[in-house]
């Protein structure tokens, strides 16, 4: 069952593409906020500003890719288990005995 999982999810066109968004856009977010915390004392402020924005706009596109991903993955575990409803049902009606 897992396995059948898995091998539904690799074949599937999209779900790279959208993880490896999320995943560079995450990357992205964790660099920005280092050069924003790192030496900000010596910083001017117009340049911590800029700084600021830069981490907010990588902040929002990790979460749109993030969002993106789960999104995409649940659409999966749905069509499984739309798939596989006799399996669901037996083993419900197993655990009801
Ligand atoms: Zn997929």
């Amino acid at each position: 069952m897992a396995q059948n999982d898995q091998s539904q999810i690799e074949s599937c066109y999209l779900c790279r593409p959208l993880s490896e968004e999320f995943a560079t856009a995450a990357r992205l977010y964790a660099e920005a906020v280092v050069l924003l915390t790192a030496n900000a004392a010596n910083r001017s402020w117009q340049e911590h500003r800029w700084l600021c924005h830069a981490a907010e706009q990588a902040r929002r596109r990790a979460e749109v890719a993030g969002v993106a991903f789960e999104g995409h993955l649940a659409s999966h575990h749905d069509r499984l288990r739309q798939q596989q409803p006799e399996a669901e049902d037996i083993s419900r009606y197993r655990s009801s005995r």
